[in-house]
């Protein structure tokens, strides 16, 4: 639990519902051993994740993202693979478009000059799949693809049965760019 004036937040893109449920396909093919599937309405890609902060920086991080005249672009996963540690089971792409890499660098300094801290390791993207999986049993890559027109500040509440996510506010990209509003 974390103390009430405070709450954990993270930077995703979040997918449409017919791009979750391609993504959530895939994954329900795949054989993974001991692995806790992340189910449909949870797949996301984390862009920079906060962490935990106190309530009042929320307009603060908000209003940094809102101000942000970023293209869009689409990811095209079309790899899979295992990460032991935390026996994370993920959808990656293996190209990057230098959007995304914009995006991510641009929110991590924006971050930075609210005196946040931010990831300073290269930006990985991917869909965490699976977790606690023991094996990933050999797999055809994906074939999804995310169009990506907005991403969104999430707020997550950590329980045991694994995190709650709300999507607290969406910020367009492209040409939408501009008209931010909250969902
Ligand atoms: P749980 O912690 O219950 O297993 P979770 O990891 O999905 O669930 P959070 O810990 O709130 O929930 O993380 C939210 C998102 O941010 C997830 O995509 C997670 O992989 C990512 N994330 C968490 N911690 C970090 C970190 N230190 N650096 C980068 N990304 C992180
Ligand atoms: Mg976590």
């Amino acid at each position: 639990m974390v103390a009430s004036g405070v709450e954990r937040l993270f930077f995703a893109l979040w997918p449409s519902a017919t791009e979750g449920q391609a993504m959530a396909a895939y994954a329900a093919h795949l054989e993974c051993r001991h692995g806790r599937r992340i189910t449909g309405d949870r797949l996301h890609l984390t862009l920079a994740f906060i962490g935990a902060v106190e309530r009042t920086r929320r307009p603060a991080i908000e209003a940094m993202a809102a101000a942000l005249r970023m293209p869009g672009f689409v990811l095209h996963f079309d790899r899979v693979g295992l990460w032991r540690r935390g026996g994370i089971v993920w959808a990656g792409c293996s190209g990057v478009p230098a959007s995304a890499e914009a995006l991510v660098a641009t929110l991590r300094h924006g971050l930075g000059t609210l005196g946040l801290p931010f990831e300073r390791r290269a930006f990985r993207p991917h869909v965490t799949l699976f977790r606690r999986a023991s094996a990933l049993e050999r797999a055809a890559p994906p074939a999804v693809a995310w169009r990506c027109r907005a991403f969104v500040l999430v707020g997550s509440e950590l329980d045991p049965v694994g995190a709650r996510y709300r999507v607290l506010r969406r910020f367009a990209l492209g040409s939408e760019a501009g008209t931010a509003y909250s969902d």
